[in-house]
């Protein structure tokens, strides 16, 4: 009998992780499952809207989506929909590709006020994530705090000050676009708790924010090492892309305003220790810091950023599925080199934690299409007629790659040329488009 697989996510990780079955497990019947109706997960709900080349590698997935051995369930969320129990009664394998939906916590008072919006939440909304459709970040405000120095955290200063004509060619929505431009924001403070060094963003996308339209780069020489030459523990690699960034930073310190009305301030060396404010957030207060080995140390010096909105962009995490291994340390599921136990296996963000760039989670479908060719020499479950017969059963509106793609030409129809597309935002809008299933 055919083994069957199912893969739960339809990320780059679950992706990837199908395009090595197909190599690996000639024969495998593989069902990609999604909570949406709308596969491709952080590359359509996190890559900014505004780097459409780096979704085209979206391209090689449908590819995989339409070889002949694989379907997609999209609108099926497991733990809602289906357990995980039920999945493995369907199938002789199930991989957990489901991402760190989450933002990580900022652990200081006053996190919970109105107006602080982790980026998890800011992303999905300025990228029409169903979740987060209506977010409506108050964005009436002169100045917002972004914590955090990754390329997140430049995702959303970007966002915040780029204009309609730079945003064209862009997927943004319009009800974002709207409302960042009717916005009277002017100042965007990215702030670290650690050095220029230590920042994780790339070049490419650091050098960006010295070309933008309305908005200049602040940066104080000052507090910029001469270079990063005596950085401890740097690969030559990483030394280079630092001297990179430093070039950047430096070019910054000297830009001129010429016209450009906003500013976006990159501050280093700052540790956030409360956000202020009584019903919503009006000044982040932060703690001068010294780098000591890894470590941010504080040295009893304290200021403040005025502000209405406050983003955290620090990182993510998941509160897992029940039924598997959780790893709360790492906030990972429990596994070993992707290995869950009992036909269960984990690939991408939420098998090793959320790092890396796209490509980097191939690796981790390869390890476990590997894992699944050799654990199960030959099928004993039912598979999808036997999902759809539970998910029929419990009327759940199951969605199909075709499904997807009449979303996907209805999107297009409805851009306005250049943008690629005008994104649904809406879960039930999309059913409606879809109508009935079979
Ligand atoms: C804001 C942001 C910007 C980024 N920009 C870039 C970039 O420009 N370039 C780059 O190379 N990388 C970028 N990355 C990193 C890249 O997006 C990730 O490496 C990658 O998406 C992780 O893949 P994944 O499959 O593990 O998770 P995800 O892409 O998050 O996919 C998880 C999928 O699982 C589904 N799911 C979750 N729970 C369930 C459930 N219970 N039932 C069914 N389905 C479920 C979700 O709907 C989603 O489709 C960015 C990341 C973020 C957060």
């Amino acid at each position: 009998m055919s083994r069957n697989v199912a893969i739960v996510g339809s990320g780059p990780g679950g992706f990837y992780t199908a395009e090595a079955l197909l190599k690996a497990c000639p024969g495998c019947r593989i069902d990609i499952i999604d909570r949406l109706p709308t596969p491709y997960g952080l590359i359509r709900a996190g890559v900014a809207p505004d780097h459409q080349t780096t979704k085209k590698v979206a391209r090689n997935f449908r590819a995989t989506a339409l070889s002949g051995p694989v379907a997609y369930l999209g609108n099926v969320e497991v733990g809602r929909d289906v357990s995980v129990a039920d999945l493995q009664a369907c199938y002789d394998a199930v991989v957990f590709a489901i991402g760190m939906p989450h933002d990580k916590a900022l652990g200081i008072p006053g996190e919970d006020l109105a107006g602080v919006i982790g980026s998890a939440a800011f992303v999905g909304w300025y990228n029409a994530h169903p979740d987060f459709r209506d977010l409506n970040p108050p964005l009436d405000t002169q100045a917002v705090v972004v914590v955090g120095t990754g390329n997140v955290a430049i995702d959303c200063a970007r966002v915040l000050v780029k204009t309609r004509a730079e945003m064209a060619e862009s997927d943004l929505p319009e009800y974002a676009q709207a409302a960042i431009e009717a916005a009277p924001i002017r100042d965007v403070y990215m702030v670290g708790r650690r050095g220029p060094i230590e920042a994780k963003f790339t070049n490419v996308e650091l050098r960006e924010m010295g070309e933008l339209e309305a908005a200049m780069p602040v940066v104080d020489a000052a507090v910029l090492p001469a270079s990063a030459a005596d950085y401890p523990g740097l690969s030559d690699r990483d030394r280079r892309l630092k001297e990179r960034n430093l070039a950047s930073l430096r070019e910054f310190a000297t830009a001129e305003a010429k016209g450009r009305p906003k500013r976006v301030h990159f501050l280093f060396n700052l540790a956030p220790v409360a956000i202020l404010g009584e019903a919503r957030v009006r000044a982040v207060r932060f703690e001068q810091t010294r780098v000591e080995g890894e470590r941010a140390v504080g040295t009893g010096e304290f200021s403040e950023i005025p502000c209405g909105l406050v983003i955290p962009a620090i990182g993510y995490r998941s509160s897992g599925l029940d039924g598997v291994p959780f790893d709360a340390r790492s906030g990972t599921i429990a596994n070993a080199d992707g290995r869950v136990g009992d036909g269960l296996y984990a690939v991408g963000w939420i098998k090793r934690g959320p790092t890396g760039v796209i490509a980097t989670n191939r690796p981790d479908g390869v390890a476990v299409a590997g894992h699944i060719a050799k654990d199960i020499a030959s099928g004993t479950k039912p598979g999808r007629e036997a999902l759809f017969a539970l998910l029929a059963g419990r009327g759940v509106r199951v969605t199909s790659f075709p499904d997807w793609e009449r979303i996907e030409a209805a999107e297009t129809a409805a851009a306005a040329p250049p943008a690629p597309r005008r994104k649904f935002a809406r879960i039930k809008d999309m059913l409606e488009l879809l109508g009935p299933g079979s």
